[in-house]
């Protein structure tokens, strides 16, 4: 595939060390666009779109915002807490400006499975349906937000 000069760009913008310490693809040797699709189709497989997705990521995160940095119950069955904490994270597909840097950390207390996301994540599976690449440390697999946020 021939890569235009913005898709260049975004793929060296998701290297390590350019715009965060561990960059956004992990040990994931395939191009952003495939990781994309890849994930697109899983979700599609399981009847659910990323916007779904982000939007019940955000339900979350707006209900512990305001939280204080502690935890809340939310519809019994989650335990929800978001950390501000200061700066901003630049997005790797070149939308200006940056996301707060929050990270909600949830539990799903029936599965006893914890997962966490941060402003950017979110920002980058309702926008562009990018869940970052295996082996990176904010990867969140599709089956299981599907699994634990529904
Ligand atoms: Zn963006």
């Amino acid at each position: 595939m021939k890569e235009t000069p913005l898709e260049l760009k975004i793929s060296r913008r998701m290297q390590a060390g350019v715009l965060t310490l561990s960059g956004f693809l992990g040990d994931d040797p395939r191009h952003f666009h495939e990781i994309i699709a890849e994930d697109e189709q899983t979700l599609a497989q399981l009847g659910k779109t990323p916007e779904e997705i982000a939007q019940r990521m955000q339900y979350f995160t707006d209900l512990s915002f305001d939280s204080f940095e502690e935890e809340i119950s939310v519809d019994d069955i989650y335990r929800v807490e978001t950390d501000v904490v200061r700066g901003k994270l630049p997005c790797p597909f070149s939308h200006p400006g940056g996301y707060r840097k929050a990270v909600t950390v949830l539990t799903n207390t029936n599965l006893g499975i914890t997962i966490r996301w941060s402003s950017l994540n979110l920002h980058m599976i309702q926008a562009h349906h990018f869940f970052e690449g295996k082996g990176s440390p904010f990867r969140l697999e599709p089956e299981l937000l599907v699994k634990v946020l529904f």
